[in-house]
């Protein structure tokens, strides 16, 4: 399970579809390479949304379909790797090992994890933690970013036109 000590975390209200792919190439103006990314938030709540926006701000072209079968998607964007997966159907984690899931945690691929409740015990520690939840007929998402992001990546969101930071939330 992602560890959630020493971050800093943003809360952010995201109103819609476009607001949540627009906070998706907000992080990829904003995320180093080799960045680990996990999306936690129930069936519906808009992860393959902000994975598709952020894919598409690294300079994807074409659609970002969502790994629930293939379990992972890979992309090659220029001299960047991103590496998109999702673990809903994934029962048991030890599947992952099998796959050799941690090959494409090397430092330097982008790697987006769905559900990484369902990969527990096989995944690095995630530098940026999202997390999102309904609020009326949007969204509430979560960023809890560890210390390995730096300040430079928290100046770079905080100083993005479309996010959007709750006030009086630490
Ligand atoms: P998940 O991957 O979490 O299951 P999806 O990305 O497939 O969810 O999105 C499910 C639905 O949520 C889509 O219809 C999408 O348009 C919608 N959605 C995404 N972001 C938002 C948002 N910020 N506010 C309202 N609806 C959203
Ligand atoms: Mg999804």
């Amino acid at each position: 399970m992602a560890d959630t000590r020493a971050r800093t975390s943003l809360m952010l209200d995201v109103a819609d579809e476009p607001a949540m792919l627009e906070l998706g190439s907000a992080l990829a103006r904003c995320l180093p390479a080799g960045a680990v990314v996990t999306l936690s938030g129930d069936l519906g709540m808009g992860k393959t949304t902000l994975a598709r926006g952020l894919i598409q701000g690294l300079g994807h072209m074409g659609a970002v379909k969502s790994p629930t079968y293939t379990l992972v998607e890979p992309y090659e964007l220029g001299e960047r790797k991103v590496y998109h997966f999702d673990l809903y159907r994934v029962s048991d984690p030890e599947e992952l090992e099998f796959m050799g899931i941690r090959d494409y945690f090397d430092g330097e691929s982008l790697v987006l994890v769905e559900w990484p409740e369902c990969g527990a015990g096989f995944l690095p520690r995630a530098d940026l933690v999202v997390t999102i939840q309904a609020e009326g007929g949007g969204r509430r998402v979560q960023l809890q970013m560890a210390e390995s992001l730096g300040e430079s990546c928290l100046e770079c969101l905080r100083n993005e036109p479309g996010i959007r930071e709750k006030s009086g939330v630490q």
